[in-house]
């Protein structure tokens, strides 16, 4: 983002505003921290401003400042529709290209309003007339905090702001282990505190509020965990059946792909999740060091995302999914023993 942009976004945000804010669908921390983070920063200039989200996200987050104002496409679809075709500026955060935002991706592309995206992922669209894509960059929680700190405007960071851009952060950097968390991503969740960020009700928050089943429901993806020493690979499956018998609530499987990544010696993780409602399987892929689950994802599960971390999904069958997972996996062996 150059100078010109900062002083062309600057003078868009003098005058007052018809604001709307999306992240991509089934919205994680970071989506819904980097939203909410910059929904309470642009109510500070007296904008209009809305959070639109494509569908649900879990319960775990639904504690955040701003959670209430969230508004539903799936659910709420005429005003969520109507607040787009009224909006000045759309702001697009925590995804690289409309398709990731489901339901509303028809709405967004017809929209004449000025888009402004601010996003980490690989790949980036060209629809923004403003793109702030940096690949480099932990999370798009720490993107909005820079994105602040261009427009001169830290000194506004207040408690609602500061808490919104931590959740993010940390759930993005596995809370500050991954590769991406720099010194930099440090300094800011060290402002965000000074800011009144309480990173100790943060954490719990998020990680410490687990339901009984949900942890019932680890120890079954935990008992299905498979490994594939030869491709230094390990991998989860759970079946519909599985995810009812635990009564699978939204959110419940974040981080179970971790656990492959946990052993020694393993490189490449992925988890396979039954949605029988949606007719797929949806892959969470993991991986340590230079090898790329993005171009994998992108290659093989019509998806994309980071080097070491990507989603995709397969219209497979989860045995078949599986079979093609191992199948494909012999070609990586030399990349994954490289590394
Ligand atoms: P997760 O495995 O936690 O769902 O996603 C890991 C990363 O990949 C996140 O940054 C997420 O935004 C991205 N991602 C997840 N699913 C997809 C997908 O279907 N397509 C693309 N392009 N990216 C995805
Ligand atoms: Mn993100």
């Amino acid at each position: 983002m150059n100078k010109q942009d900062i002083l062309s976004i600057k003078q868009l945000l003098s005058t007052t505003t018809k604001i709307v804010i999306v992240p991509h669908k089934n919205p994680d921390g970071d989506a819904i921290g980097s939203t909410l983070g910059l929904y309470h920063y642009l109510l500070k200039g007296n904008h209009q401003v809305n959070v639109l989200v494509p569908n649900d996200y879990p319960t775990f987050l639904k504690w955040i400042p701003g959670n209430d104002t969230i508004l539903k496409h799936d659910s709420q679809t005429t005003e969520c529709d109507a607040l787009i075709n009224d909006a000045d500026i759309i702001f697009t955060l925590d995804f690289n290209a409309f398709h990731r935002t489901g339901s509303m991706e028809t709405v967004l592309t017809k929209s004449k309003a000025l888009k402004i995206m601010i996003d980490h992922h690989q790949a980036p669209d060209d629809y923004a007339t403003y793109t702030f894509s940096d690949v480099s960059m932990s999370s798009t929680c720490e993107m909005v905090y820079h994105f602040i700190d261009i427009l001169e405007d830290t000194n506004l960071i207040d408690k609602n702001i500061a808490t919104c851009l931590y959740v993010g952060i940390m759930t993005d950097t596995g809370s500050f282990r991954f590769a991406s968390t720099t010194s930099t991503t440090h300094k800011i969740i060290a402002k965000l505190i000074e800011k009144g960020a309480n990173n100790t009700e943060i954490h719990n928050n998020i990680y410490d509020t687990n339901s009984y089943e949900r942890l019932q429901l680890l120890g079954c993806a935990l008992s299905n965990l498979k490994v594939v020493p030869e491709s230094k690979a390990a991998y989860i499956t759970l079946s519909q059946d599985e995810l009812n018998k635990f009564n699978y609530k939204k959110g419940d499987t974040e981080g179970f792909v971790n656990y492959g990544l946990s052993l020694d010696n393993i490189k490449l993780a992925a988890i396979f999740i039954e949605d029988r409602q949606e007719g797929i399987i949806k892959i969470s892929l993991r991986s340590k060091g230079n090898f790329s689950v993005n171009e994998m994802s992108r290659a093989h599960f019509e998806g994309g995302g980071h080097t070491n971390a990507a989603g995709g999904k397969s219209d497979l069958s989860l045995k078949d999914t599986v079979e093609k997972f191992i199948s494909i996996l012999s070609s990586y062996n030399k990349a994954l023993s490289d590394e």
